[in-house]
């Protein structure tokens, strides 16, 4: 056990002095988590590689899953990366600070523990103003997963974090919740024509407006095998509550009429089912429910946060309906297929 400090500050009200205290925890080597605009972040010195092999312990992350480094301002990119192109320079102006991670070839100041063995780095400058301001005041730039041991969902709100992982780091900064609930948009900009890794909140779309056509990695849309995911990260089974999630999909109706007749079944064997839906739907269903929102922006924020409540339930069996796989469902849908295990029923 790691003594942990915790902390809890207000994002709107930023108490510097206590943030000094977890960046100095930063500068000294030591891991922090640390709320940031998509899940909470578990930080280290990206350039140290004793402190950024503590994030693996204490993740339990494999090793060839390489890290996001979150920097403070626009110019440190140059220190870390190089071949920055127009393309790429375009998207730091119009998503910077934002959900939006980009992937370059590295300098080799960034240790290959960071990287994960290979010679490119993934770099990201975050919103959140507590993010922003730990990376400042410790100085360095900052590797930093999502906040969850891995496999399991990331967490998106203060307490599950703590719940985790006190323990396991030295300081925790608790800051509600995260506004996205998704990670990044992970866009590869080492080749000609980009190539999303890892779909977001920052879409393909949006993306496209300002630089013209890119690729969507072709394994992370079920369309070719996962295990040749360019991301590492994409490969692990991940998200997953200890419930089975189960996605149905097909006309509304349907699905309704589906997921309440398969609970019914397990219910008779004892199980205990949740579901988790859009929010007008909640009323239709049996079982434990949860509305993930109105519109496909609320869903994205609340998923995550919906699995580990269906855990604390101690819920057994887990049905989700699908969404649209457009714009921001298309990170929802590539989330939710990893955490079913891509079990689909189609109705
Ligand atoms: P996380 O840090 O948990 O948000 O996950 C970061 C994601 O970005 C994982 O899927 C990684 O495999 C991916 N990633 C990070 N760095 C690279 C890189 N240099 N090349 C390809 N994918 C990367
Ligand atoms: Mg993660």
């Amino acid at each position: 056990m790691i003594k942990t400090l915790i902390s809890n500050i207000d994002e709107l009200n930023i108490d510097k002095e206590e943030i000094k205290k977890h960046a100095d925890l930063l500068a000294k080597g030591k891991t922090v988590i640390f709320p940031t605009e998509t899940v909470y972040g578990l930080g280290a010195n990206a350039l140290d590689e004793e402190a950024v092999k503590k994030i693996y312990e204490a993740k339990g992350r494999p090793s060839d899953n390489p890290l996001i480094v979150h920097i403070y301002n626009e110019n440190e990119i140059n220190s870390l990366a190089t071949d920055i192109s127009e393309q790429a320079k375009k998207l730091m102006d119009e998503f910077w600070p934002g959900p939006l991670t980009m992937i370059f070839k590295k300098k080799d100041i960034v240790p290959q523990r960071t990287s994960g063995g290979l010679d490119t780095v993934a770099i990201r400058m975050p919103s959140h103003p507590i993010a922003r301001e730990i990376i400042r005041q410790s100085g360095v730039p900052i590797a930093a997963p999502s906040a969850n041991i891995s496999g399991r969902p990331s967490p998106t709100k203060g307490e599950h974090v703590c719940e985790e992982m006190n323990g396991r780091v030295s300081g925790i900064i608790v800051g509600g919740d995260c506004d996205f609930g998704l990670e990044s948009t992970v866009i590869d900009m080492t080749s000609e024509k980009p190539m999303i890794l890892r779909p977001g909140s920052i879409t393909k779309e949006q993306i496209e407006v300002l630089i013209g056509e890119v690729l969507i990695d072709p394994s992370i849309e079920g369309k070719a095998d996962i295990k040749k995911a360019k991301a590492p990260g994409m490969k692990y089974t991940h998200y997953s509550p200890n419930g089975d999630v189960y996605i149905v999909s097909g006309d509304e109706e349907n699905v309704i009429n589906k997921i309440n007749s398969l609970i019914e079944k397990q219910e008779a064997n004892n199980l205990k089912c949740g579901v988790i839906c859009k929010n007008k739907n909640i009323d239709k269903y049996k079982g434990q429910v949860i509305g993930l929102g109105n519109n496909l922006e609320e869903v994205g924020s609340n998923l995550f946060n919906s699995l580990i409540e269906m855990d604390k339930k101690n819920i057994d069996v887990i049905y989700s309906e699908a969404f649209s796989n457009t714009g921001v469902g298309r990170a929802i849908m590539n989330r939710l297929m990893k955490s079913a295990g891509y079990k689909v029923i189609e109705v």
